[in-house]
């Protein structure tokens, strides 16, 4: 394992910013001694757009690839129209990098507000990950308009799906399954309506299961996976879904397990060729930003992902067992940015 890590940070804007420099404040108590952390920043996102115009030169595409992994912040400003940052920088980024994972981890942790009606002893097992394919499905920009504007306007938005992509992704998710303790793989899809590529999906991950013996498997239709989400969220263990599907379910998920404040994800290469990025799901939250109001705890659980996709699984470990014990032992008063991201800081190192 190496013992240096390079990252390449983007705070981007708003809170963006305000919830990576706590990110960095953690990674930095938790990393041994011995292990040398060297960051670089890239300023990216909607001022650097302002200013010139760019949202990412091919230059800093280029020196991006040289970095170990990413950790962005957030990305986003209602001054800038809607597109140009998402198509011209992340989906950029997404592509060219060829993140074919988005992985959102989902855990119910003591004392955090759900709207579900819950017994206590289902908190804990209230603890999943979604393996959402992302380079793929909807998402690729095939498609196109004709007769545009008319009352005759057709639109076409093709779903793309391909053996090697869905093939990948499948096998990333078993592999995550077979690691967890409770080794349950659910595959969500609508293979009775979108036949062929629900089948392609269906047959590549009935496939995949014969070399996993070990993992448990399951099918749900995504209608009937968002009523179980809300109604038995404690069934799930890994999820592995489509581009799209796994967009929409991971927003559910987050909301049922606490919000937006505690919710990580990463974009992620596991092949190593290019490096992946972790960040929180939540925005920029403009309406929020300077005010310390913050939560920069989905930004350090990102960094606890970024670290077991290095190999530092004990470090990650320490940061989620830290985040558990601090929300535990919380009594409701209010705390700014910068003092839950020093308590956890304290918590990691000790
Ligand atoms: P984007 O289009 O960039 O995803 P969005 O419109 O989804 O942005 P967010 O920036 O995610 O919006 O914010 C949604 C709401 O959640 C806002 O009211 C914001 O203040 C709040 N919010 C987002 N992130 C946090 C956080 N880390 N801590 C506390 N509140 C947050
Ligand atoms: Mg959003």
């Amino acid at each position: 394992m190496s013992r240096s890590i390079d990252l390449a940070v983007v705070p981007g804007d708003g809170i963006g910013q305000e919830v990576v420099a706590q990110g960095l404040k953690v990674l930095t108590a938790v990393l041994p001694q011995d292990v040398k952390l060297e960051t670089k920043e890239y300023d990216l996102g909607a001022k650097r757009w302002h200013r010139t115009g760019e949202t990412l030169p091919d230059a800093e595409l280029e020196a991006l690839k040289n970095h170990d992994a990413i950790l962005l912040g957030a990305i986003g400003d209602p001054s800038v129209p809607s597109g140009v940052l998402e198509r011209g920088l992340l989906l950029k980024l997404r592509f060219a990098f060829d993140h074919f994972i988005n992985l959102r981890p989902s855990r119910l942790f003591p004392n955090t507000a759900t709207p579900l009606a819950i017994r206590d002893e289902q908190r804990g097992a209230i603890d999943f990950v979604v393996v959402r394919e992302g380079t793929e499905g909807p998402y690729t920009g095939n498609g196109g308009s004709l007769r545009t504007g008319t009352p005759a306007e057709v639109a076409t938005e093709v779903s793309v799906n391909t053996a090697y992509g869905v093939e990948r992704v499948v096998r990333d998710a078993f592999e995550r399954a077979d690691a967890r303790p409770r080794k349950k793989l659910t595959l969500v899809h609508k293979n009775n309506v979108l036949v062929y590529a629900g089948h392609l999906w269906k047959n590549i991950f009935d496939k995949v299961a014969q070399e996993y013996p070990d993992v448990t498997t399951d099918y749900l239709h995504v209608d009937a996976a968002t009523i179980f989400f809300v109604t038995q969220p404690e069934r799930f263990d890994v999820i592995v879904t489509d581009n799209l599907f796994g967009d929409i379910l991971t927003d559910l998920a987050a909301a049922v397990t606490g919000g937006i404040g505690l919710a990580a994800s990463g974009n992620i290469n596991p092949t190593g060729a290019f490096p992946s990025m972790f960040e929180p799901v939540h925005g920029s939250a403009p309406d929020i930003a300077g005010t310390g109001k913050a939560d920069p705890t989905a930004t350090i659980l990102s960094v606890a992902l970024l670290l077991r996709h290095l190999g530092y699984d004990a470090e990650a470990a320490r940061i989620e067992d830290a985040v558990s014990a601090d929300l535990a032992e919380r009594d409701g008063t209010f705390r700014t940015t910068d003092q839950i991201g020093d308590a956890l800081a304290v918590r990691v190192a000790s």
